[in-house]
């Protein structure tokens, strides 16, 4: 049975509950796990605590040496980790290898800048003084994290949070706690010290780390009434926050992109995960001339997807992660449908023996999706396209934006104008111009509007770990 780590302790629930985490595609049980509670998140608080005081003292380039060492560690344990986050969260085994790598590596990018913490010197009116601005850690940090990239979204929390000086309680989802755990010992036995990354497990634990007194700021990927919730929650402590929330991501493709890329990178950037990115295209918006020619390649590209169990080596999607999420995208797909949209390629779930006790579902591609049918107006958290014909790119630049989301968006031109203008004015934290939608570490990202607030990646993350300090030395 798997445990929480806390003060590097492995330790069961304070009440002794414990629950199960599913296979989403073969319906078996892989583990069974700690059904934590507040106890257990004072505990993990309490542990953070006192680690915090004697991590952020220590000099910051051996913090980074430290922080090295241990992804170094994780890293070579990978091929171990990726099957283990196939169990629990359904993805395929090149997908997990991928994220089990990303974890590491995000650790070590953030690492290179534990001992480049800069602050500022500030000239004052009176020369007999002179100001300072100091950053120094927050303290501790709390870290919740959704099930669908559970070990990248961990790392973006955790990485700058540690690398910046500041202890963690984190808090993987219910249904996605392994790998996760796997990950934080790895780190553990590559020498991070015992209480610096604390785990806590269970359903209702996120509420507790929002509320709890030890815990000076929280870090939450989720969805966008989930992070209303923690913004409501810590503000009466008026606690800091990082919301990373949910998105709708439009693409647009004007008459003059390359088709072929363009089909590549939508294909991708929808179908990858099974459809549950944040960052995935959920609305395409396709110009008149290229429309047929682009809908036909995305439609060749989805029929090499074979929805399979993640660990067999012909699965190119893995299942949806749980029966009630596949649901919903079913819901969303039907109400389209209803308003008058054409299933064009897909539609409905895989039959066949190998399919009977799994979440699976089959890459859907949509025409005639109304404007304001669920699939435009809602986040669609799986393989499901709809795809609408624009004459121009004002027109494709309103409906792109006539959106609650701001996460991310693309755009595929070969025009500079048209692609100046997209990145001028699409409503997002994110655009990419003829590119393929990934998150890069050197880059700050976050949303805009309900999508959040606060970033993840890039020099600005680590920063929101550190408070600034202003200091007058007096000459005198
Ligand atoms: P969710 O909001 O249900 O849960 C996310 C995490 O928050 C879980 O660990 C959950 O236990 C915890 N939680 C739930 N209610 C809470 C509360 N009241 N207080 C504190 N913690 C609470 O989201 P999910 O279904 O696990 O993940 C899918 C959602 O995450 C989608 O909307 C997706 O777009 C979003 N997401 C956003 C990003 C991003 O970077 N913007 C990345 C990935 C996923």
């Amino acid at each position: 049975m798997a445990t929480m780590i806390i003060e590097g302790e492995r330790v069961g629930a304070s009440s002794g509950e414990t629950y199960q985490v599913m296979n989403p595609a073969t319906g078996e049980v892989v583990d069974h796990v700690p059904k934590g509670g507040a106890d257990d998140v004072d505990r993990a608080a309490r542990a953070a605590s006192k680690a915090q005081q004697p991590w952020a003292r220590l000099a910051p380039a051996e913090r980074a040496r430290i922080l090295h060492k241990a992804a170094d560690h994780m890293l070579s344990q990978v091929e171990e980790i990726a099957p283990v986050l196939t169990a629990e969260q359904g993805k395929t085994i090149l997908e997990s290898r991928i994220e089990a790598r990303r974890f590491g590596e995000n650790i070590a990018w953030f690492a290179d800048l534990a001992d480049k913490i800069h602050g500022d010197y500030v000239s004052l009116p009176d020369t007999t003084t002179y100001g300072l601005v100091l950053r120094k850690p927050i303290g501790v940090t709390g870290a919740i994290v959704p099930w669908n990239f559970p070990l990248t979204l961990a790392a973006n929390k955790v990485a700058p949070a540690i690398a910046a000086g500041n202890a963690v309680v984190l808090k993987p989802s219910s249904t996605t706690p392994l790998a996760t755990l796997r990950c934080i010992e790895a780190l553990i036995e590559g020498g991070l010290p015992e209480g610096v990354v604390n785990v806590v497990l269970g359903p209702d634990t996120g509420e507790s780390i929002v509320t709890h007194p030890l815990i000076r700021k929280v870090a939450l990927t989720g969805s966008t009434p989930t992070g209303k919730k923690v913004m409501a929650a810590a503000a009466s402590h008026l606690k800091k926050v990082v919301l990373e929330l949910g998105g709708s991501d439009p693409c647009i493709v004007l008459d003059d992109a390359n088709v072929e890329e363009a089909a590549k990178a939508i294909s991708v950037g929808r179908f990858f995960n099974c459809g549950q990115a944040c960052l995935a295209i959920k609305r395409l918006y396709v110009q008149d001339r290229v429309y047929d020619a682009l809908l036909e390649k995305l439609i060749e590209r989805a029929r090499r997807l074979k929805p399979g169990d993640g660990m067999k080596r012909d699965s190119r999607m893995g299942p949806m992660h749980t029966a009630g999420q596949r649901a919903e995208v079913e819901a969303q797909v039907q109400d389209a449908l209803d308003r008058g949209a054409k299933v064009v390629f897909g539609g409905g779930r895989p039959q066949g023996a190998e399919y009977d006790s799994g979440n699976f579902i089959n890459p859907t591609i949509l025409v005639d999706v109304p404007d304001d049918s669920r699939m435009v107006t809602e986040e669609v958290f799986g393989p499901a396209l709809p795809v609408m014909r624009i004459k121009d790119l004002d027109e494709a630049l309103g409906r792109a934006n006539n959106s609650p989301f701001g996460l991310g968006s693309s755009i595929w031109t070969s025009s500079m104008k048209a692609a100046h203008r997209a990145v001028q004015e699409l409503e997002a934290g994110y655009t990419w111009v003829n590119a393929l939608q990934i998150a890069h570490d050197e880059l700050p990202f976050g949303g805009t509007k309900e999508s959040g607030f606060g970033k993840e990646h890039g020099l600005e993350a680590f920063h929101q770990y550190t408070e600034q300090k202003s200091v007058v030395y007096g000459l005198v």
